[in-house]
């Protein structure tokens, strides 16, 4: 596939679903300065305190925003996918970021120039309460990792890592190698290792240079920490008292093909599913698609 042809193939609105749940009027002006690009693994997007060039929406792209200590040791903060955008504190602050963006996974992504989008974020209420929403979950990614890294094994957190990377990508395997890993989690190569040979053992993934598969999803869930579960509620299931007011139903008409399960009455992501206009939210009831993968 030629990656020059990615606009025409990736239509962002499909694909992004923070971007998928702005305001019309929002989409289209800045769907005309979108332009799809590859990234590459390992590119790193951001530097620590540079100035931000553009912002990016990944697509089937993984971003990790790494914090970077004197010594060069780093360790993951937040992971960004398809569920929102590369530069969203930035555009809040208007400053530097204090992390670095850097490709986990190749992919597709949109990238805008941060202008435009920051003039977005600051001229339309619901446009900037979806972001402030986001970067809610940045904050949660950020405190659950501060505690994950103290409490919790390096088997668990390499678990809750395959989980995060999955559920932002169409398929269930990526290309993740021990080093990479190691950085991401701040942890020795010879703890990751340890683990993906565990885990292949029990037969919860297939690991070869670099290329993980994961063969059964429900053990590895079993095997991650609480920590998992709690970001991947924060980042799918926003609060039912959120004030967007877009048409849901057409939103969704929009884009049969996303990721939102059509069965899932908890999962509503930024406002975007269906049930969400039918008051089919229960704060108690558990999110359907997980009943189904236990
Ligand atoms: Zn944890």
């Amino acid at each position: 596939m030629k990656k020059t042809s990615a606009k025409a193939q990736l239509p962002l609105h499909d694909q992004n679903h923070l971007f998928a749940a702005l305001p019309e009027e929002t989409k289209e002006r800045l769907r005309i300065l979108a332009e799809p690009v590859w990234l590459k693994r390992d590119e790193i997007l951001i530097e620590y305190d540079t100035p931000l060039e553009y912002v990016y929406f990944p697509i089937d792209a993984i971003v990790s925003l790494l914090f970077v200590v004197n010594s060069g040791a780093s360790t993951e903060v937040a992971v960004v996918g398809n569920d929102g955008l590369v530069g969203a504190v930035s555009l809040l602050s208007g400053e530097n970021t204090c992390t670095k963006a850097f490709v986990m996974s190749a992919g597709f992504a949109y990238r805008i120039p941060k202008q435009p989008v920051h003039d977005e974020f600051h001229s339309d209420d619901n446009t900037l309460f979806l972001f402030l929403r986001y970067i809610q979950t940045l904050i949660t990614q950020t405190s659950v990792t501060a505690a994950c890294i103290r409490h919790h094994t390096i088997e668990q957190q390499f678990c809750k890592l395959l989980l995060l990377a999955l559920d932002r990508l169409p398929c269930n395997n990526l290309m993740l190698t021990q080093e990479v890993a190691s950085t991401m989690l701040g942890v020795r190569r010879e703890g990751i290792s340890e683990a993906a040979v565990k885990l292949q053992g029990l037969g919860v993934i297939d690991y070869h240079r670099g290329h993980i598969t994961v063969l059964h999803r429900p053990k590895l869930q079993k095997l991650s920490c609480e920590c998992y579960a709690i970001l991947a509620n924060e980042t799918s299931c926003p609060p039912p008292s959120s004030p967007i007011n877009i048409p849901v139903a057409a939103a969704y008409a929009a884009r049969p093909n996303s990721l939102i399960d059509p069965k899932c009455v908890y999962c509503f992501r930024y406002g975007s599913c269906i049930y969400l206009k039918q008051n089919l939210i229960q704060a108690t009831k558990k999110c359907v698609r997980s009943e189904l993968e236990q």
